[in-house]
């Protein structure tokens, strides 16, 4: 304990600790022995603290040109690849994941920084004519002000980052809250911004709880964004936080997403996109493969190709690279998924394979539990309807086309979804059809790239998207301005009849 670095808040370009005096250890979910770090467990005076600073540093962040802000961010995009290993192994310690989905994190991240730099240059608006002579008109974006981020442990750096440049290239400033099992990949992202020369106050990270520390983001009236990813139970809550003052909310939520399996399917490849979704990230993504529907006509042997695959997948420490999947996150996310499989056991399912913890020599440090897959799943299942946020793949069968659409659908969430087959005509019916934000054909239901907007429908989102240019309207508003050079008044839909 006594050789576990202390790591800090980050407020206006200071390393400073919690006014709180209180701490909190971040620990390795894979062995349970070692701490990552020791962090500050904040207070609202910390929050006050940032977010004065955040709302001093916009009055001049909102001035510097677009472009140079671009800058910027491509030294640190630059400086994050220089870290990308260390990032990347810090990040397996403090969640869990293999080291080859943690680089793609870091990646992400990184991706996501270059991709907004550029946005330094376009933040393109619009000209237009105007129905008078003499007269212009043309849209600019505006930033809003102070952004609050409350963001999930699953995707420790690349969520954070998601949130963080688009809202710096708009002008915006930011306080960060990391999920209490993942500061250290936020903290590592602060360092770079540091060593890059942010100036003090645009970007903060304040750690802690979320009752704490997020209710106090979220109901400060200087805030003018809450971005937040995470459960749809607590999206709600900061929705209602959101509401009183009209703050802009944008909410990333779960998912209980699903692959579709025609009967003329590449089964081969059916097989790998279905573990790779089911079982990546130990199911930790929001748009994990938690249903797996698959047409009867192939089901059987479908799902004996699924077991032999699923059974070899080597579980343990995601930094042994020949690791293919890592523990859950805590104890509470654990005995979730070991309630769930009880209640798909009780439910009526067939458990297929997994359904148990690993146990023995280090796997008793930590918090693994066997890639379990269970058939038979109805849609009254609970297992079916409800987010699990582990390795349990719920299978259910159908015969006809129009079925597999209907089942593919009824689910209250409306993230990510697959199909696999060899029809064309199928493939777009069910691109059409699926309600989701996010679809793919012949590919697992993971894989978002970061040009592209993300996010879900229904109890997934409320309307906004993440990434891609999307992710720009979240972070400004349209300011629409008009520019008459008659010398005259000229009165809109009145004076040009
Ligand atoms: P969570 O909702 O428990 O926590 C998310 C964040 O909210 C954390 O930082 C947490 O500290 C904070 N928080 C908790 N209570 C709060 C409160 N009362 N007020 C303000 N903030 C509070 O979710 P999680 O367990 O960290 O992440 C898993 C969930 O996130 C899953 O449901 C998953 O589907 C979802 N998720 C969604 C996306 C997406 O883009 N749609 C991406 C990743 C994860």
């Amino acid at each position: 304990m006594s050789d576990t670095k202390v790591y800090k808040n980050f407020i206006n370009g200071k390393w400073v600790e919690s006014s709180s005096g209180k701490t909190f250890e971040n620990r390795n979910p894979a062995n349970t022995d070692e701490v990552v770090g020791v962090f500050q467990k904040s207070n609202a005076d910390d929050v006050n603290q940032a977010l004065t600073a955040a709302a001093e540093a916009y009055k001049k962040w909102r001035l510097v040109p677009a472009p140079k802000r671009g800058e910027l961010l491509y030294r640190v995009a630059s400086k994050m690849w220089a870290r990308k290993e260390e990032i990347s192994r810090d990040m397996t310690r403090e969640m869990g994941k293999v080291i080859a989905e943690t680089r793609g994190d870091t990646q992400e991240a990184i991706d996501m920084t270059y991709y907004m730099a550029g946005e330094g240059r376009r933040l393109f608006g619009q000209t237009t004519p105007s129905e008078m002579p003499n007269k212009f008109n043309m849209t600019i974006r505006q930033p809003l002000g102070v952004c609050s981020f409350i963001t999930p442990w699953n995707f420790p750096i690349a969520i954070p980052a998601w949130k963080t440049m688009p809202a710096l290239i708009c002008g915006n400033t930011v306080v960060i809250k990391p999920a209490t099992d993942t500061p250290l990949s936020v903290a590592h992202m602060m360092e770079v911004f540091e060593e890059e020369g942010i100036p003090a106050g645009v970007v903060n990270m304040v750690t802690g709880s979320g009752g704490t520390v997020g209710t106090a983001l979220i109901n400060d009236d200087r805030v003018r964004v809450v971005s937040f990813t995470g459960s749809t139970e607590i999206g709600r809550k900061v929705s209602e936080g959101c509401a009183p003052n009209f703050k802009h909310c944008c909410l990333e939520m779960g998912g209980k997403n699903v692959q579709i399996v025609m009967d003329d399917a590449n089964l081969e490849l059916a097989v790998e996109g279905a573990l790779w979704g089911a079982f990546g990230t130990t199911g930790q993504r929001c748009t994990a493969t938690s249903r797996l529907i698959i047409h009867e006509k192939v089901h059987d042997k479908m799902v004996e190709m699924l077991k032999a695959q699923a059974e070899k997948i080597k579980v343990g420490n995601g930094l042994d690279e020949t690791v293919k999947m890592g523990p859950c996150i805590n104890q509470g996310q654990l005995d979730t998924v070991l309630s769930y499989i009880d209640i798909g056991q009780k439910g009526g399912a067939r458990l297929v394979t997994g359904g148990e913890r690993l146990t023995g020599g280090d796997y008793d440090k930590g918090f693994f539990v066997k890639p379990t897959i269970f058939t038979g799943v109805t849609q009254k299942m609970r297992i079916w309807r409800e987010e699990i946020f582990g390795p349990v793949l719920s299978v259910g069968t159908f015969k006809t086309f129009d079925q597999a659409i209907e089942m593919a659908n009824d689910t209250a969430y409306g993230l990510s979804a697959a199909i696999y087959t060899q029809d064309i005509n199928k493939a777009y019916t069910a691109m059409r059809d699926v309600y989701t934000g996010i679809f793919y054909v012949n590919a697992p239901t993971i894989g978002a790239e970061t040009h592209l907007p993300f996010g879900g429908t229904k109890e997934t989102g409320n309307g906004h998207r993440e990434a891609a240019t999307a992710a720009l309207d979240v972070f400004s508003e349209w300011k629409s301005v008009y520019v008459d050079f008659s010398g005259k008044i000229q009165r809109a839909q009145i004076d040009n009849q």
